[in-house]
């Protein structure tokens, strides 16, 4: 692994990200266990899908699938909140064997979305799909809905209370507003290169805290959040305008 990007390795592999921006002293010992628990299970039922003899892309879906049901992780379960208290996820996943991906951003109700991502570049003529559609077509395909309220978790919310607060302090003191401190990022993301030589990438996040409504990050776009091609796989996590431009 350099710099994000999956270089000339055994088959079969599988990498996995929990996202950037946790500094040490950012969690308590407790959730540092957790979260390096809920990775190793990531890694661990991946992995498994992979000496199965099944696809990068069946491992990229089930590492996610697992960081997402876990609260530690920007990402399904424990999203961070939008400016209007909302959970806004965004995620994609792309066959760097065919070229083939899918994508979705703003869901609501999806609790696993990289399974919708799969769906959309599987199961659909289209690549990307938002919102409402995108979530009808969910239902469609048999993805689990949930109520809004299953996103909700006590530190996400409490992390959108200090962001309001920082950026209520920045604009009274009319100082730039510069990249919030803590519990911003999170997002997950897994490449894997299976026994036939063939790699994919996936990503989900729940995007940024305090993110305006409507606001779409790197993670769901193709060549932006997520890539892989024969040679190469990528998922990126970071302030995601910077990727996009
Ligand atoms: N890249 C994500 C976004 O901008 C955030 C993250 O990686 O944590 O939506």
């Amino acid at each position: 692994m350099r710099d994000g990007v999956l270089v000339a390795l055994d088959t079969p592999t599988l990498v996995i990200h929990g996202g950037a921006g946790v500094e040490p002293g950012d969690l308590t010992p407790q959730e540092e266990d957790d979260a390096r628990k809920a990775m190793e299970t990531a890694l661990r039922v991946g992995y498994a899908k992979l000496q199965g003899g099944s696809s990068s892309v069946d491992a990229v879906t089930a590492a996610i699938t697992v960081m997402e049901d876990a609260p530690q992780f920007n990402a399904g379960r424990g999203a961070v909140f939008t400016h209007d208290g909302r959970n806004e996820l965004d995620t994609s996943i792309m066959d760097g064997s065919s070229g083939m991906a899918g994508a979705a951003a703003g869901l609501h109700r999806v609790k696993n979305p990289i399974t919708l991502a799969r769906a959309i570049m599987e199961k659909s003529k289209h690549v990307m799909m938002v919102g409402d559609g995108a979530e009808i077509f969910a239902k469609e395909q048999g993805i689990t809905l949930v109520d809004p309220a299953y996103f909700r978790t006590e530190k996400r919310w409490k992390a959108l209370q200090d962001a309001l607060k920082e950026e209520a302090k920045a604009q009274a003191s009319n100082t730039p507003l510069v990249l919030p401190g803590k519990a911003y990022f999170g997002t997950v993301g897994a490449l894997a290169l299976d026994a036939k030589g063939n790699l994919a990438a996936g990503t989900s996040t729940g995007g940024m805290t305090n993110k305006r409504y409507g606001r779409v990050g790197d993670s769901p776009i193709i060549g932006a959040g997520t890539w892989a091609d024969p040679g190469c796989a990528v998922s990126s996590t970071g302030w995601g305008e910077f990727y996009i431009r």
